[in-house]
């Protein structure tokens, strides 16, 4: 069993070398990655290679996704303080975790009900903040809490994020892998009626499902 200093030692290897290193420079976001305990997202065998550079399993066919990866969306994403932001596909709810410590409030969908029963059970356990999350097919957004300010989707969609797009207040942000041709991680930004779409980086994310697990 490694002491909760042995975590912190590597939380903070990650946050300078995976992330500052690469470019991630905001303050807070680099805050918030010190401040979650990633390890407790993962199997418990996994120990502190959570802080790993890449993904894990988690079950359910799913994985928490590269810590820089994350990084690097939510800095691209720009969320501030006062954020409501929507969520789609809580995973293991780390990345829920950090958003939480950056918005006033975030709103986070999961299709599969027994990855979201364990994500609500560590998110119970931490430092965080506002967190309301849902079972349902999160291609189809939460209408009874839209407008949202920033949208981020964790997995891969085939095509523009219509609906979400609709859930997106004036002047708001959504960031999503589209795999159109190839996966890329596409900007898109809402001001008045005209959105528009900025490719930032090619990736690879597992692909978001259709309907209710
Ligand atoms: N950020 C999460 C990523 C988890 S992987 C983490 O780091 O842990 C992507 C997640 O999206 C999986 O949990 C998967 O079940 C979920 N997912 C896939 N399709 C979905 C859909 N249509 N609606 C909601 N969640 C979905």
């Amino acid at each position: 069993m490694e002491s909760g200093h042995h975590y912190a030692i590597a939380r903070r290897r990650m946050v300078t070398e995976q992330l500052a290193a690469r470019g991630i420079n905001d303050d807070r976001v680099l805050k918030a990655f010190l401040a979650v305990p990633r390890h407790r997202f993962v199997d418990a065998a996994v120990g502190s290679r959570a802080y790993d550079d890449c993904s894990f399993p988690i079950g359910y066919d799913q994985t928490i996704s590269q810590p820089y990866t994350i990084a690097f969306m939510i800095q691209s994403l720009g969320v501030k303080r006062l954020h409501r932001v929507l969520e789609i596909g809580t995973g293991s709810g780390y990345q829920t975790a950090i958003l939480s410590l950056l918005a006033r409030d975030v709103f986070s969908i999961e299709r599969l009900a027994p990855l979201l029963k364990k994500a609500e059970a560590v998110l119970g356990g931490i430092r965080r903040g506002s967190i309301r999350v849902k079972v349902s097919d999160g291609a189809l957004g939460w209408g009874s809490y839209a407008p949202f300010d920033r949208i981020i989707v964790s997995a891969a969609m085939q095509d523009r994020p219509v609906k979400l797009l609709e859930q997106l207040a004036d002047g708001g942000r959504l960031i999503a892998p589209i795999s159109e041709s190839s996966e890329c991680i596409v900007l898109f930004t809402k001001q008045g009626d005209s959105i528009t779409e900025q490719r930032l980086a090619r990736c690879s994310f597992v692909p978001l499902l259709k309907g209710a697990g």
